[in-house]
């Protein structure tokens, strides 16, 4: 591999005066994990050139490494994402960046990214912690794989319940891979904002705060077609849970009558009756027959008060 670039990933500049754990080698781990995220990116195709966006993609991907390894510490990704701009490789405006043409084309080739994951790897994390990170690292190219897959099942006709057949006994960290995948196959398509109030929760870290939902729910169909789920921020997740609204077959909201009595406080008037945010590609509309399971239920909730 080129010398050059060895030389760069081995030399970043990293702050060393906080007070950094032995895990993270003694200094701020923000560039090394915003580059692992970046090299995800590449491998799994979510970043297709050179020209990186500051994505809902890329920081999913940075914060699950920040977070398995650094836990309740708070920090935000535009500081590697304007701090790498120090760097040789790393050109940046605030919202995107540009990377070094060979350092680019070099990670588009398994073998060398590989090499290069593992320089960052050795260079800037203890060996539990690599090994962590190896580990989590793979773990999201399978979500995304599986993701990807639940995608394509709206090629076909939707089927509301599926056989538990295979589901049910299966490890934590299977149900946590499959719970996320669903979700991903979901809130992509709605670009990461939550159907009903159109927000995209943006903490100020920069992790996007939408859940893709089940509108069947999954104890119940077995069914991970993203044309029955919903993005949903948590709010209106939960309330659609607890059947405080339902959506109608035709994208409208139907509001809980419990939310118009006296003494209520939560403002509802702007969404109810409105029509949901619907996904771009029409293929991932949410399915008439989960939204009719969804209504159902919804009355016979209302019914039993
Ligand atoms: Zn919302």
């Amino acid at each position: 591999m080129n010398p050059e670039i060895i030389n760069w990933l081995k030399n970043l500049n990293t702050d060393k005066s906080n007070p950094w754990p032995n895990e993270v080698t003694n200094q701020a781990p923000h560039k090394p994990f915003l580059l692992l995220s970046v090299i995800d990116g590449i491998e799994q195709g979510w970043i297709e050139n050179n020209y990186i966006e500051l994505s809902s993609e890329l920081s999913g991907a940075f914060y699950r490494y920040w977070d398995e390894i650094m836990g309740d510490r708070n920090t935000k990704i535009s500081i590697p994402f304007n701090h790498l701009d120090g760097e040789p490789f790393w050109t940046t405006n605030k919202k995107n960046a540009f990377l070094d043409d060979k350092l680019f084309d070099l990670l588009k080739q398994e073998k060398h990214r590989d090499h290069v994951r593992g320089i960052l790897l050795r260079k800037y994390f203890d060996n539990e912690t690599a090994a962590k990170l190896i580990g989590i690292g793979e773990m999201s190219g399978d979500i995304w794989e599986k993701s990807k897959e639940l995608s394509e099942m709206v090629q076909n006709e939707f089927v509301a319940m599926h056989s538990s057949k295979g589901k049910t006994k299966t490890s934590i960290v299977e149900r946590q891979k499959r719970g996320q995948s669903f979700s991903l196959s979901v809130k992509n398509q709605y670009r990461y904002h939550c159907a009903v109030c159109r927000s995209k929760v943006i903490t100020p870290g920069g992790k996007v705060i939408v859940d893709g939902a089940h509108i069947i729910p999954w104890e119940v169909s077995y069914n991970d077609d993203p044309r029955n789920g919903i993005s949903l921020c948590k709010n209106h997740h939960w309330m659609f849970d607890e059947h405080l609204y339902t959506v109608r077959p035709d994208y409208t909201i139907l509001m809980s009558p419990i939310l118009s009595e006296k003494g209520q406080k939560m403002d509802i008037a702007n969404i109810a009756n409105t029509k949901i945010l619907l996904p771009a590609n029409e293929s991932y509309i949410p399915a008439e027959e989960a939204l009719l399971y969804h209504n159902r239920k919804f009355e016979e909730f209302h019914n039993s008060l």
